[in-house]
């Protein structure tokens, strides 16, 4: 509860979600009674195999992949994390990986050590919008090119990259594609069988599973170099499954899908009515990304002439959570790495609030959200 004793008004789905409570209904049975560990041979094994089996095909079902094609992990960092090493395994005389300058820190963390081990990495510039440029990522694809690894949509401003075309040209130039996935999952329709991707990481916590767990997805044909040892999810992640947070993220991704074709224009709907709201009421309040081809959950504003650190602590104190830029990086001073990429100065950037938006977000919490913030920013402002 925050000071007024009001509800909390969550607007932070891109740092993480509620627990859809279908997905924890269908945990609970695996924090109780059927505590089996999948590899037993008895029934107790066999019933927690059989929940993994159904959670493959879920998660499978929701990305238009094969079940077999399914590595279920800790989350995006780890799908992140081995995709890129198992990419350059698969051959160490390349050396040189391409990227964008406006990834999430998880991806960033492996390069800047790939870096230091030799590694050169081009990271695509991007424009005030948040585009990269095709043909820059084109001419950026060399002999030495081991991976192309980029997100498919940004955290910070939901500006979606356009997977489609990218994966035509690494096709054309035979390069692997890795695509961070974390954001896209759920929010917008992805069907690998019309696409080549050969990596695709995804994450429970953004699609109202649990925390630390999540998926890879690798194309069937590719050559998977693992990153745990052992026997589990076929030889390619050891360690004891975690059966019931697996079960969640199935069950998660089965109700994003059937929930998908309503929710985009519900939550575009409710978004466009937030922004276009505050840009109404409030004076040098400028839309970061570009307007088309964006999630539908986020908006990412900056509210010219504030400290959006004191916003932020205002608004937790009225019940309202958001972000500044992206949760893993709130700790930090620097400000946001994607905004100023996009050509915000340091001030700008340090004036801008990220609202995301979600399954479970109401008409009357967007209302209340308006009430609350221009309230809050013309305070800001008079000081
Ligand atoms: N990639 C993106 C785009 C993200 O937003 C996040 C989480 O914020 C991650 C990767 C990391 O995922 P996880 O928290 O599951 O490790």
């Amino acid at each position: 509860m925050n000071s007024t004793h009001a509800p909390l008004l969550y607007l932070d789905y891109n740092a993480t979600t509620p627990i859809d409570p279908a997905a924890r209904k269908a945990m609970l049975p695996f924090l109780g009674p059927d505590f089996g560990n999948p590899s037993s041979l008895h029934a107790l094994g066999r019933r927690a195999a059989q929940a993994i089996t159904r959670a493959r095909e879920q998660v499978a079902g929701l990305i238009g992949a094969q079940p077999s094609e399914i590595i279920f992990n800790s989350g995006g960092t780890e799908a992140i994390t081995s995709a890129i090493l198992s990419a350059i395994a698969d051959d160490p005389t390349k050396r040189h990986l391409v990227t964008s300058a406006v990834e999430h820190d998880a991806s960033i963390a492996i390069f800047r050590d790939l870096e230091e081990l030799g590694y050169t990495i081009t990271y695509l510039p991007v424009d005030a919008q948040g585009n990269i440029s095709l043909e820059e990522l084109e001419n950026s694809i060399t002999s030495a090119t081991a991976l192309v690894s980029l997100l498919w949509a940004n955290n910070e401003t939901g500006v979606i990259f356009p997977i489609e075309k990218i994966a035509a040209i690494t096709k054309q130039k035979n390069i692997t594609l890795h695509v961070d996935a974390v954001q896209a999952v759920g929010k917008i329709p992805i069907n690998l069988r019309a696409i080549e991707i050969q990596y695709l990481s995804l994450s429970g916590h953004k699609i109202c599973a649990p925390k630390g767990v999540g998926a890879l997805y690798i194309h069937r044909h590719l050559r998977y170099t693992r990153l745990l040892r052992g026997h589990q999810e076929e030889r390619r992640r050891g360690g004891t499954e975690n059966v019931a947070s697996i079960v969640g993220l199935g069950e998660a991704c089965q109700r994003a899908s059937e929930r998908l074709a309503g929710e985009i224009p519900r939550q575009a709907a409710l978004r466009d009515y937030f922004e276009q709201s505050l840009l109404n009421d409030l004076v040098d309040v400028q839309r970061n990304g570009k307007l088309e081809y964006r999630l539908v959950n986020t908006s990412n504003l900056t509210f010219h002439g504030i400290e959006a650190e004191s916003a932020l602590m205002l608004l937790d104190q009225e019940g309202l959570c958001c972000s500044i830029g992206s949760a893993c990086s709130s700790g930090s001073k620097n400000p946001s790495h994607v905004l100023t990429a996009m050509g915000l100065s340091p001030a700008e950037a340090r004036a801008s609030l990220r609202f995301s938006l979600g399954c479970f977000t109401t008409e009357a919490e967007i209302n209340r959200a308006l009430e609350i913030i221009p309230r809050v920013i013309t305070k800001l402002r008079m000081f």
